[in-house]
């Protein structure tokens, strides 16, 4: 089945939105064994939807129109779409009742105009009910039956549960999957190094592509093959499980962030972080993960020295000797918080940013990021390349992976020995 998808709105090619609905749209088609064949972004002009539509037609099976459903002079998406399907619009009263109810619900002011223009509907078209706005979805067959036009409302929070609860099953009872597709995801290990033990482990392996796309905190492989081959691909997954062993996370493990709360849970362990650089973004990159609260205990943000030697009891002495930005410092501040706080996880982390604050000892990019897990305390050093975001990126990604990579260490450590024999 092909499907193209053309994002419909100026803002969208001006930059004052990003397109969201798109990453929304393809991840869910993937996950099914589907693909975008090719999207097109576009501005609210009727003549180049009218086009765009007409040439998506000619290419694909589907065409999915995100945007332009909305009451203002701008949605033309509606009429274009009539207009090349040569399905006119007529009045539907069954939305528009619906419309009315959904604002009157909201204790909206009705616009009666606006309200009839999304209850327009085209000849053999199917109403989508939007259950969070006013526009319809509308599904639209081709006269011959051979294509259908999907037009959906642009407000993620209308898009996304209508393609997700309405649209997508919809599709996936028009025709079977094209792909069968595999992934793993490859912590601390750089990209190049990843695709070699990959074409390693798979020699000999033919009929699966392969493709790679380096992230922040891992290196994700994907694998896919046509449907029948799907015993090929899990064979080819477990071979490459057996590759990278400790460094892949496991199947169920979506995140470093979800690997490292799966081994904390598991000990009933608590973790907290003391952040200098980074501002809170080890503590924000944590929180995002859902059911991050069961490990999560806290975090510190301690800029200023005196704030180092008050909240986490750093030696003033040590700040003189070895500076804000040392390992004698990151250290200091790990102890302070595993001490004073009792978690069993921690992380400690001391760097310069920039652009300012550099000497020709201590360079902007140069970080120092502690680790513990109870007893066992290490301080890395790490010089991150680019500006000031990046280098604070990259230690929230780094810290974050080497306390999954301690984690797992001591998970070796200590195996069952936290159960009582007998
Ligand atoms: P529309 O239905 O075109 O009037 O769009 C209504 C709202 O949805 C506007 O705030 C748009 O910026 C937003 N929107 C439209 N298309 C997209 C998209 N592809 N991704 C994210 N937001 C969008
Ligand atoms: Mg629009």
């Amino acid at each position: 089945m092909r499907i193209q998808a053309i994002c419909i709105g100026t803002e969208l090619l001006t930059g004052h939105t990003v397109n969201t609905n798109l990453a929304l749209m393809a991840e869910a088609l993937d996950g099914c064994g589907y693909t975008v064949a090719c999207e097109v972004c576009i501005p609210d002009e009727l003549g180049v939807i009218r086009d765009t539509v007409r040439a998506g037609l000619a290419q694909a099976d589907v065409v999915v129109t995100v945007g332009g459903l909305g009451p203002t002079c701008d949605d033309l998406t509606r009429p274009a779409v009539a207009e090349v399907l040569d399905a006119p619009l007529h009045f539907d009263a069954a939305i528009y009742r619906h419309i009315e109810e959904y604002l009157r619900r909201r204790n909206v002011p009705l616009r009666c105009e606006a309200l009839h223009v999304q209850a327009q509907v085209p000849e053999r078209a199917t109403a989508i009910v939007n259950r969070n706005g006013t526009a319809p979805g509308l599904w639209c067959p081709s006269a011959d039956g051979g294509h259908v036009v999907v037009m959906l409302p642009g407000p993620p929070r209308e898009f996304g549960p209508m393609f997700l609860d309405d649209v997508l099953p919809r599709l996936r009872a028009l025709a079977p999957p094209d792909v069968a597709r595999r992934g793993l995801r490859v912590v601390g290990v750089p990209e190049s190094i990843v695709e070699e033990r990959v074409d390693r482990a798979l020699a000999g392996v033919s009929g699966l592509t392969k493709a790679y796309c380096a992230r922040p905190l891992s290196v994700d492989v994907r694998l896919s093959a046509s449907p029948d081959r799907a015993a090929a691909l899990d064979a080819a997954l477990e071979a490459l499980r057996a590759e990278f062993g400790p460094a892949a996370l496991d199947a169920g493990e979506a995140s470093v962030v979800a690997s490292i709360g799966r081994r904390l849970r598991g000990r009933g362990w608590r973790l907290a972080t003391a952040e200098s650089c980074t501002g809170g973004g080890i503590a924000e990159a944590i929180t995002a993960e859902a059911g991050s609260s069961e490990f999560f205990a806290g975090g510190i943000v301690c800029y200023a020295n005196d704030w180092k030697t008050a909240q986490l009891g750093v030696r003033p002495q040590t700040l003189a000797a070895h500076g804000a930005v040392s390992p004698e410092t990151a250290r200091e501040m790990l102890d302070g918080l595993m001490g004073r706080t009792g978690v069993e996880a921690a992380i400690a982390v001391t760097g310069i940013a920039g652009p300012g604050g550099a000497t020709p000892e201590k360079p902007v990019g140069l970080v120092y990021m502690a680790i513990g897990v109870r007893d066992r305390r290490e301080v890395h050093c790490r010089q991150f390349p680019g500006n000031r975001g990046t280098v604070r990126d990259r230690a929230v990604a780094t810290s974050l992976i080497l306390l999954r990579n301690a984690l797992q260490e001591s998970d070796g450590a200590e195996p069952a020995a936290a159960t009582p024999a007998g």
